[in-house]
């Protein structure tokens, strides 16, 4: 296509760029390679800070967890073929979790399609299963209108993940600047959102009737509420009311954990003995046993608060209210205004949970006093829930995995903050952690982030450090660039010293990985003699891994900061060290190879 204006034309790779920063993209994630190195060095000079990954798996769960942080997509950039599939962890991840996020990967040359060309995949077909768009660009022309569908698609309605197929033909033809433009405010006038129904007054004030009616009512809340922003309106409602509530695991913070009327502690008997329960922005999925007995009460009157209508089609709850969180949640709240009710302290149902809680909490404080040695899970969990309490507001961000380590992590850690706990989620996906811990340094660069991952979980895409650590030692690159400097000026020839910094220094994130390192998966090698028999009986367990590993090397090798620990003081000191030095650092944390249960506190389905 002919130049316009002395303008270059512009290709595929950067159209596509282009088109991401109109739409409001300044954020990437991904793995360059063929076709789309352009595409990212082009969107960096647009304004977009791309983080570059080892592999493309830990990129996508970076996005996926990038979208739910901020509510708006998280973008995955791959290349063509395995990239794509690596990518698809990430996908999956989004779609499972009902998060936005968009993977946009290269693909093999249309014209070559079917005859064995370089990385060769039916992509569109391979992520359909997983997103609620999969949309190849045919032609250059198409590029604004496909990026700005997938932006609208993946963000409004029910979130999940979509898919942007670019074949290496496109990446190569090129429109002029002109036509480009117009191509892009054609885009920009014909996005599309889904639409969501505005929930009739009758339905509110049916809810509300519940709710004052109810002799035990429950109020319980998850991600959903948490990606709609409805805290607010949740302690309105939870304060005015005096009603219970309960946070699913990442809805925690939605809420103080230490609210007086937190039932955190209490959970089976607020779930089991509640007679209405509100249950905003969370599935009755095997999260939450599926809102049937034995652990809810047969008689539980559901009232679902949920943006998609197949989720609540699904459930036959008592009610269903179709809706954004934050604007149902206020409107129950306006409803209750004109006829406010109390259940008050005094109430019996909430002495009840009251009691139940300080009871178990009672407990398990007298469990944590105890420093054990060496480590079960209990007492370094303890000492990493007062030195992140310590920090105060901005809360830490907390990213935790692993099977014990996760499920005690949940019980003691204490969640102060919205949307400050990310874990394995809905799909109980191991190995999110690192990628986690990008995506939350970069969403919230005010907080500190803090990974609480058994050795199993950190192993998955422990390389990732790397995008932490991306501190070269501080003498090394000042060096560096003098020497560059010194160089470049010796032949006359001015550095531009920015370009300079910018191939020498990687992100310095704020993250600090503490590993539970016990030996493997739940622990090291567990069999019994008799299970210890065949050809390979010499092999060890195949839940086992080097003992005593030296995790904390690995960041080291990247000028961050590696600390090993073994007893209390050691672990009080690094946390302090790393958590006010605001570093990437790994802390190794050796526990007790047989300290944790098989399974964690999912012994059933294993
Ligand atoms: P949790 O794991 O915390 O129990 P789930 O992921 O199971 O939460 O459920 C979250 C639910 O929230 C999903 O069914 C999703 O459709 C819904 N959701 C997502 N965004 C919103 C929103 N803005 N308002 C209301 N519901 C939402």
């Amino acid at each position: 296509m002919a130049e316009t204006n002395n303008h270059p034309p512009l290709d595929g790779n950067a159209l596509v760029a282009l088109s991401l920063r109109r739409a409001g993209v300044d954020r990437m994630f991904g793995v360059v390679g063929i076709p789309v190195t352009a595409l990212a060095t082009r969107a960096v000079t647009l304004g977009v800070r791309f983080i570059a990954f080892h592999n493309e798996q830990s990129a996508g769960y970076a996005a996926s967890a990038y979208g739910y942080l901020t509510g708006r997509p998280g973008i995955l950039l791959t290349v063509s073929g395995p990239g794509c599939v690596h990518g698809l962890a990430g996908v999956s991840n989004a779609a499972v979790n009902a998060w936005p996020m968009i993977m946009i990967s290269g693909s093999c040359d249309q014209g070559y399609f079917g005859r064995g060309d370089f990385q060769e995949l039916d992509q569109v077909e391979a992520v359909k299963p997983f997103s609620k768009l999969s949309v190849r660009v045919r032609d250059i022309k198409e590029v604004p209108r496909c990026v700005f569908e997938v932006i609208g698609k993946a963000g409004s309605g029910r979130p999940g993940g979509c898919y942007l197929d670019l074949p290496t033909d496109v990446l190569h033809q090129t429109v002029s600047e002109a036509e480009a433009e117009e191509l892009l405010v054609e885009a920009e006038k014909g996005v599309e959102k889904e639409v969501i129904g505005i929930v009739g007054q009758s339905e509110i004030e049916k809810a509300v009737s519940l709710l004052r009616h109810a002799e035990r009512p429950l109020i319980v809340f998850g991600k959903g509420a948490a990606i709609a922003r409805a805290e607010n309106g949740l302690k309105k409602l939870v304060e005015t009311t005096g009603i219970p509530f309960l946070p699913t695991p990442m809805g925690k913070g939605l809420l103080p954990d230490t609210h007086e009327l937190a039932a955190t502690a209490a959970r089976s008997l607020a779930i089991g003995k509640c007679d209405v329960a509100l249950i905003v922005g969370a599935r009755l999925n095997w999260l939450l046993h599926f809102g049937e007995p034995p652990k809810w009460s047969k008689d539980v009157k559901f009232i679902l608060v949920d943006i998609s209508k197949e989720e609540i089609e699904l459930r036959k709850p008592c009610l269903g209210l179709v809706g954004d969180a934050a604007k149902v949640v206020e409107m129950i709240n306006k409803e209750i205004k004109d006829d406010p009710f109390c259940l008050g302290k005094t109430h019996p149902w909430v002495e009840a949970i009251q009691k139940k809680a300080n009871e178990n909490v009672s407990k398990m404080e007298a469990q944590l006093a105890k420093d054990v040695v060496p480590f079960n899970f209990l007492t370094p969990m303890r000492i990493i829930r007062d030195a992140i309490l310590g920090v105060g507001s901005p809360a830490p961000i907390v990213v935790s995995e692993g099977a014990n380590t996760m499920d005690v992590g949940r019980s003691v850690l204490v969640q102060t903050e919205p949307r400050t706990r990310l874990d394995a989620g809905t799909w109980g996906t191991m190995g999110v952690g690192l990628g986690y811990c990008i995506a939350a340094a970069v969403a919230s660069p005010d907080r500190l982030v803090v990974a609480v991952e058994g050795d199993s979980g950190f192993g998955f895409s422990a390389m990732e450090v790397e995008c932490i650590g991306l501190e070269l030692l501080q003498t090394q690159r000042v060096c560096l660039v003098e020497f560059v400097i010194v160089h470049l000026l010796h032949q006359n020839v001015t550095p531009c010293i920015s370009a300079v910094r910018s191939t020498l220094v990687r992100y310095q994130l704020p993250v600090v990985v503490i590993v539970f390192n016990n030996g493997g998966v739940y622990g090291g090698d567990r069999r019994s003699p008799e299970e210890i028999t065949g050809p390979f009986k010499d092999d060890p367990a195949p839940t086992s891994f080097v003992p005593g590993a030296a995790y904390h090397l690995l960041i080291e090798a990247f000028g961050g900061k590696g600390y090993l620990v073994g007893t209390p003081d050691e672990l009080k000191s690094a946390l302090t060290e790393s958590f006010a030095a605001r570093k990437p650092a790994v802390i190794n944390v050796t526990i007790d190879p047989y300290a944790g249960a098989e399974s964690g506190r999912l012994q059933h389905k294993n």
